[in-house]
């Protein structure tokens, strides 16, 4: 297993701190090592080794556009190289499956070459010579990431700020750091400047750190909602920009008219991908009266003929959660739904391998308004529905606005869809990546501000700047 290490001024470091907080194998809850913590002294070398390197436009960020796009194919070429290493890392420490963590580590070297391709023609706009208007890198860039797909989110946001010219400061999740490590090695094996990329390993308190510091000109967080709170209340300090993905409690729209088969299979899919600690997981399903005995019936015989295994297997259609504490916070929010008169429905026989798991969840028999929450994890509520407008009440009732999926006759679909307050909906699908590569992924209401995307956060961390001679 590798060791744990922060990479600070192009050198890698031990990590200083070992808390008593065991990382394990998800699968199986072997104790594998211990959460590592950062301190103030290496904090302070990366950021001021950022800063210095952005304020006196050295090493990356004294790079032409197309000079910095040579080096993100290279680090793409490096990062493929790895992806088999990286996926295993995810696996090992999400119980996400395999078959999933390899889509996901192939996606870091993409993100790192859609980058590279955002770069092409990137001088700036000149007008006759007297004018001209850049976007050009805000500056240091903290970067803060979390355990549920650690590699493709964080490959996302360090693609995109190195191509905008930014110095990154990345902190990993504490509960997934593995996988992010190997992709700082991969940006070092490629040849970037020390200055490319800074690592810092930590907990929240790292992070509070991290984004609290003036040097920092922007801040890309995903995790939840507190944290991500916190973090605009240090970016408002600041007067900085931040990009925030927090959570969702997603709905999913069975219709009048949806396909039974269809709907179930969608259903399915929006519970157990990344075992339902995903954003966009299904968090409420709403399902039309006329649906009400036989779309549940087909979502529970797909339900007890899933293989709930070992993330490694590539025979397993889900794994477990991904740490004791998450399943223990996940147990408690289902046995809280119970008490308030929900009836809980599990039917995927669990595996007898002393990992973490927990099996797929429908809840019924609970008031709209006791499920607004989210629940981070393989859990849904139902609530049947009588009419369009009921379920568009229903799907825009919770506070956030991540995804939403809506099934049935698709002119149906899409005069419902566009009703639905959610950033991203989905027609007839159920879809682990976006609708397109060049759409943006964005979030309404506690889901988060400042869309994400491969253009859009590219553009998260630039600014404007015009230079011109005054007549
Ligand atoms: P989390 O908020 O506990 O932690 C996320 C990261 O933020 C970690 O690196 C953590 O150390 C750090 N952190 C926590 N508090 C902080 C603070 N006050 N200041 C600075 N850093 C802080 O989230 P998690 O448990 O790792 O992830 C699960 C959450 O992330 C869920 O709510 C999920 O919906 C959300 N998520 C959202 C998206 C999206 O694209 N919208 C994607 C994945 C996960």
């Amino acid at each position: 297993m590798i060791q744990l290490q922060n990479y600070i001024a192009g050198q890698w470091e031990t990590v200083p701190r070992q808390l008593d907080v065991s990382l394990c194998n998800a699968s199986t809850g072997e104790v594998i090592g211990r959460q590592v913590e950062s301190d103030a002294e290496q904090l302070e070398r990366a950021l001021a080794f950022a800063a210095e390197s952005y304020n006196a436009s050295r090493g990356w960020c004294s790079l032409s556009p197309a000079e910095r796009a040579a080096r993100l194919l290279r680090a793409a070429d490096s990062l493929e190289a790895r992806a088999e290493h990286i996926a295993e890392l995810d696996s090992l420490f999400t119980g996400v499956i395999i078959s999933l963590t390899s889509r996901l580590a192939r996606i870091c070297g993409a993100a790192f070459r859609g980058a590279a391709g955002l770069l092409q023609d990137d001088e700036g706009a000149g007008v006759n010579g007297k004018l001209l208007i850049e976007r050009t890198a805000l500056g240091p860039a903290a970067i803060i990431g979390p355990w549920n797909a650690p590699a493709g989110i964080m490959a996302h946001k360090l693609a995109s700020a190195l191509a905008a010219g930014c110095p990154a400061l990345v902190k990993p999740s504490e509960w997934a750091p593995h996988s992010v490590q190997v992709i700082v090695e991969a940006l070092q094996e490629a040849g970037l400047p020390d200055d490319a990329c800074q690592l810092l390993h930590g907990t929240a308190a790292t992070g509070v750190e991290l984004v609290a510091d003036p040097r920092v000109a922007a801040v890309s967080f995903t995790g939840g909602l507190a944290g991500g709170r916190a973090v605009a209340r240090a970016c408002a300090e600041q007067v900085r920009p931040a990009q925030l993905e927090l959570g969702g409690n997603n709905p999913l729209l069975a219709l009048e008219d949806a396909q039974v088969e269809k709907a179930a299979a969608g259903v399915v899919t929006a519970m157990t991908t990344l075992n339902g600690q995903w954003c966009r997981a299904l968090g409420r399903l709403l399902v039309h009266k006329s649906l009400e005995a036989e779309l549940p019936e087909r979502i529970r015989q797909k339900l007890a003929g899933l293989t709930l295994g070992h993330a490694m297997d590539p025979d397993s259609d889900m794994g477990p959660l991904a740490h004791r504490r998450h399943r223990q916070l996940i147990e408690r929010q289902v046995a809280a739904l119970r008490d308030k008169g929900g009836v809980i429905h599990q039917c995927t026989p669990l595996p007898a391998l002393g990992g973490w798991f927990y099996p797929p969840t429908i809840i019924t028999g609970l008031r709209p308004e006791d499920t607004v929450e989210e629940i981070f994890g393989p859990v849904a509520c139902l609530h049947s529905f009588d009419d369009d407008e009921q379920a568009v009440r229903l799907a825009n009732q919770t506070p956030y606005g991540l995804a939403a999926y809506v099934f049935g006759d698709e002119d149906h679909c899409w005069q419902v869809a566009r009703r639905v307050r959610a950033g991203v909906t989905k027609i007839n699908a159920v879809t682990l990546l976006n609708l397109s590569p060049e759409a943006p992924r964005p979030a309404w209401g506690l889901s988060g501000l400042g869309d994400e995307g491969t253009r859009e956060t590219f553009e998260f961390f630039r600014g404007t700047r015009v230079t011109g001679v005054a007549d």
